[in-house]
């Protein structure tokens, strides 16, 4: 099977009837995304710059981030590259900004903590973009959203940081382009504010992680209530049923990037639902786009109905694990 997946994996991903459906990958490190530069599908779809963050003794200044960032952008420079905004607190800890709460996960973590600090998204943002100079492909993605107040406040400092670097090179030949800006879906109260929130984005990403965590009220890294954690509850699967109904309704394209689009059967139910942009870990993206290939979007809106109607996760992993077995 693995010369097959790879003899089709540098094809652009579609299925059997001719559903195009894109691929993009989930990365934290420049070296990850140089090493899969050639199969990183249609671009980079998560980009978690807390990780660069971790992985340093202080907070890395905004030269030091736009030499991180230029990297990443240069790596597919004729591919969209969305970088979230720093994503720490909750599992995320960085050793030199310690938070310590009794419930991290609903704590300060994501946009919270960075919308308390605006000189460290400053910094962050102004990085981002004096790094895209020349270049065009940078998305901007912010995590953790709950209110539309979030966005409109991330907005107002980006634009304020847009208008700082575009005076900086006024009179060179420099160009800057305004990144598209999008949300991660991963608080339960967006999918009440969807219509409100597609006023201010360009894009929305599922972080089905998160959003299985908050739904479920299941810490995703607790051992003791693990079998509890699953993004194939029936209602998960509802919520993210729903999300692409109301994106398509607002006309707002909507990407998944938690783990769930990366796995054969979420892959599938997925594009039964209408996602046609799924973002995941490098070494999915063959295994993923040649399962595609060889599925129609009329046997994934099949599989789709079943679980949609299952009383369990049990049961959406029966009707999964079926079908596959039925696929060989
Ligand atoms: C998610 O929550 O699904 C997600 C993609 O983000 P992270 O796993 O980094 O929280
Ligand atoms: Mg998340």
């Amino acid at each position: 099977i693995s010369e097959r997946i790879n003899a089709d994996s540098d094809k652009p991903c579609e299925t059997s009837d001719g559903c195009r459906i894109a691929l993009y990958m989930n990365a934290g490190l420049s070296a990850e995304i140089e090493l899969h530069a050639g199969a990183c599908g249609d671009g980079i779809g998560l980009y978690r710059t807390e990780i660069p963050f971790m992985l340093r003794e202080r907070f890395p200044s905004e030269q030091e981030q736009v030499q991180i960032y230029r990297q990443v952008l240069e790596s597919a420079p004729t591919l969209p590259i969305t970088m979230r905004t720093l994503d720490v607190g909750g599992d995320k800890p960085l050793p030199y900004f310690p938070i310590n709460e009794e419930n991290p996960f609903l704590g300060w973590r994501g946009i919270r903590l960075t919308l308390d600090h605006p000189e460290i998204f400053l910094v962050q943002i102004r990085a981002m973009l004096r790094a895209s100079i020349g270049l065009g492909n940078l998305q901007m993605m912010l995590p953790m959203i709950s209110s539309v107040g979030e966005v409109q406040e991330a907005r107002r400092l980006i634009e304020q940081a847009f208008y700082e670097i575009s005076d900086e090179i006024r009179g060179t030949d420099q160009t800057l382009i305004r990144p598209k800006l999008g949300i991660m879906l991963e608080v339960p109260s967006v999918l009440y504010l969807l219509p409100q929130l597609a006023r201010y984005v360009d894009f929305f990403s599922v972080g089905s992680n998160d959003l299985t965590q908050y739904l479920l009220a299941v810490d995703r890294n607790n051992t003791r209530v693990a079998s509890l954690y699953n993004a194939y509850h029936p209602a998960v699967l509802s919520a993210l049923y729903d999300i692409v109904q109301q994106a398509n309704k607002a006309e707002v394209p909507v990407t998944v990037c938690g783990e769930i689009a990366g796995e054969p059967g979420g892959a599938i139910l997925l594009m039964g639902m209408g996602y046609r942009k799924l973002s995941m870990n490098a070494f999915n993206i063959r295994k993923i786009n040649w399962l595609i290939r060889n599925v129609s979007l009329e046997e994934s809106k099949g599989l789709l109905a079943c679980a949609l109607t299952a009383h369990s996760q049990d049961d959406v992993f029966r009707h999964i694990n079926q079908y596959l077995e039925r696929k060989g």
